[in-house]
């Protein structure tokens, strides 16, 4: 292995270079800032200093990023818009749901389907349109902190008979932080209480506003449980996405989220995931957060066995060693081998991560004990 300058060194442990010049110092080493160290030394420093040293350098390449190759616009297709909805408790996000699945389901005749996933996909005028059905806005915040990005579209639903309240605003600003197009669902429509235009005028705060009014925000009224505006809804999310112009490449190899897993008693670990760009098929090796495995088996939303998912489509899978979390990113490599290689180094990347989080924040601890 190369050897470590001072500086190299420093930096490695967080340490002013200063710091390690006058430890060495008291070593009897002499030593500049470009001063190279033999093993030995690197090792006294660094487990002074609480870090373990090992011989081979972790390769960096651990990040999903670093393999990415750019699309070429040619294989760029449309895909699905990937929906969620937010808003207030007990405005009508679950029933608005349920409405819209009921409508038009994907690959079936309507009515009696139980939904399988936390995700389900539904079909207007030829076009798929995604939901992800795991309301709250946790899930939500927490995919975003582990950076995941996977919702195209936020659909702000508002009970007509009750106006904005915090639980709105809150998922108004994290649509916002997430840069998501937002859509409102005045809803509720059916109350005789309903009051649809105190709505809009208590959105106006938050600069939504309705084209009526000059603005530019799309409002629907709608009733979930009579199902009354739910084919407008749809409408209005196809004319959206549309203006976003989604696009995939269903021929690389899939990448994408992982909406939800579990450990099933039978079958191991059973995750939702979000493919986002590519085409996952049965047998592929897949990375996973820090796991990886071999898609053994997938189905979709409606319990059928697919064989593949292509952009946009929610898919349940078997075949993964750990069970990931909610937000985890996945990536589908050509052979098991390269798989598994990536998966360990992003294990101890994301431990040594762990490490350093820790001894933070022992740091602190201490320093706030002085
Ligand atoms: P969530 O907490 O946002 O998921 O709200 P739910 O979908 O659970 O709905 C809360 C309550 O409002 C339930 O009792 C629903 O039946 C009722 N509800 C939802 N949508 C409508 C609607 O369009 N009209 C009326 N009258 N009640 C609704
Ligand atoms: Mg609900």
């Amino acid at each position: 292995k190369e050897d470590l300058t001072v500086g190299q060194l420093a930096e490695q442990i967080e340490k002013p270079a200063s710091d390690v010049i006058k430890t060495l110092m008291q070593l009897g080493i002499m030593a500049s800032i470009n001063h190279s160290l033999d093993r030995d030394t690197v090792e006294l420093i660094g487990e002074e200093a609480g870090f373990e040293v090992k011989d081979e350098v972790v390769t960096d390449a651990t990040k999903f990023e670093d393999f990415v190759i750019e699309d070429s616009d040619e294989d760029l297709q449309e895909r699905p818009p990937v929906v969620t909805i937010m808003g207030h408790v007990d405005h009508g996000k679950t029933t608005l749901l349920d409405a819209i699945r009921h409508s038009r389901v994907v690959n079936s005749e309507a009515g009696g389907i139980t939904q399988h996933i936390g995700a389900y996909q539904v079909e207007k005028d030829g076009k798929k349109i995604t939901f992800i059905d795991t309301p709250g806005h946790a899930a939500f915040t927490e995919m975003r902190a582990r950076g995941a990005k996977v919702t195209d579209l936020v659909i702000i639903v508002v009970a007509a008979d009750d106006g904005v309240m915090p639980q709105t605003r809150e998922a108004i600003d994290h649509a916002k932080a997430a840069e998501c197009p937002i859509i409102v669902a005045i809803n509720k429509m059916d109350k005789p209480t309903a009051n649809p235009d105190r709505v809009m005028q208590e959105l106006t705060e938050y600069n939504l506003i309705p084209e009526e009014w000059g603005g530019n925000t799309v409002f629907v009224k709608v009733s979930a449980l009579k199902g009354e505006g739910i084919d407008e809804c749809l409408d209005m999310i196809n004319l959206a996405a549309e203006m976003e112009e989604l696009k995939a490449n269903p021929k690389r190899l899939a990448s994408g989220t992982v909406v939800e897993a579990k450990l099933d008693k039978g079958r191991g670990t059973v995750a939702t995931i979000l493919v986002q760009n590519g085409t996952l098929r049965i047998g592929d090796a897949i990375v996973i957060g820090k796991t990886y495995g071999r898609v053994r088996a997938m189905a979709n939303d409606i319990n059928q066995e697919v064989k593949e998912a292509g952009p946009s489509t929610p898919v349940e899978i078997i075949g993964i060693h750990e069970v990931p979390l909610a937000g985890d990113p996945f990536m589908v490599f050509s052979d098991d081998k390269e798989a598994r290689k990536i998966a360990e180094a992003r294990e101890s990347n994301v431990k040594r991560e762990e490490q350093k989080t820790t001894k933070a924040v022992s740091l602190d601890d201490l320093f706030a004990q002085i």
